[in-house]
């Protein structure tokens, strides 16, 4: 496999630079356990990349919770405020982040957290935050009418580079597969650094599959190498 030369580059957020999702874990974990309910991988699979309210009705349904969306949401909210203060940055991701930024590569975030969400989240991680043009976030912004696996918000967080660059120039680094069937529907090359739980199968569709950000070379994408 061959791959294109980029200029810009898209992160995702949630499992990809942030050790988040084990944390969301533990929290449907907790709030499905007082109602007597098995939070499993089988669910957690199926809602990986998804916006919040997308992921509570999921849940809901799959273990018929007696809550409605926003009190399921509530009570996460509550374990969020506790476990998010521990979030970890993912092996590599500091040092692919600086890298790209102390050689003058564009890079912005593209999460389908909120604003508030992603506040919580790195609240101990303001100076990597600083790193990233700007940070596109899926929940809360109008631009993006809908979450992944629409291409919305790999479109609209492309868009907001001052030089504006075609998708075919950006590169998309997620962990999801939605995040991967988004990245390829914006016509963007995408590499998966997937929870190695998952189906490999599902992500057959990303231009490369890495098992850490620590694998990834950016010159393989015309890219700046390490030193
Ligand atoms: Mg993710």
């Amino acid at each position: 496999m061959s791959y294109k030369k980029v200029t810009h580059v898209l992160f995702d957020l949630d499992g990809l630079l942030i050790d988040s999702e084990r944390l969301y874990t533990e929290a449907f974990e907790r709030v499905c356990a007082k109602y007597g309910k098995c939070f499993t991988w089988e669910i957690k699979s199926s809602i990986l990349g998804f916006q919040g309210h997308e992921c509570a009705s999921k849940i809901i349904n799959a273990l018929d919770l007696p809550l409605t969306k926003e009190e399921f949401m509530g009570e996460c909210q509550k374990v969020y405020e506790i476990v998010f203060q521990h979030v970890h940055l993912m092996p590599g991701a500091e040092r692919l982040v600086e890298h790209l930024y102390n050689n003058g590569v564009p890079i912005a975030m593209a999460t389908s957290s909120s604003q508030e969400s992603v506040n919580m989240k790195m609240q101990n991680h303001q100076a990597f935050l600083k790193y990233f043009h700007h940070v596109t976030m899926g929940s809360s912004d109008p631009e993006v009418t809908k979450g992944k696996p629409d291409p919305a918000i790999f479109l609209v967080c492309a868009s907001r580079f001052p030089d504006k660059p075609k998708p075919e120039d950006c590169l998309v680094l997620e962990d999801a597969v939605n995040g991967v069937k988004a990245a390829c529907a914006a016509n963007m090359q995408v590499v998966a650094v997937p929870d190695p739980r998952i189906d490999k199968k599902l992500l057959k569709n990303a231009t490369l599959v890495l098992n850490s950000l620590e694998e990834f070379q950016p010159e393989l994408f015309g890219l700046p190498a390490y030193e």
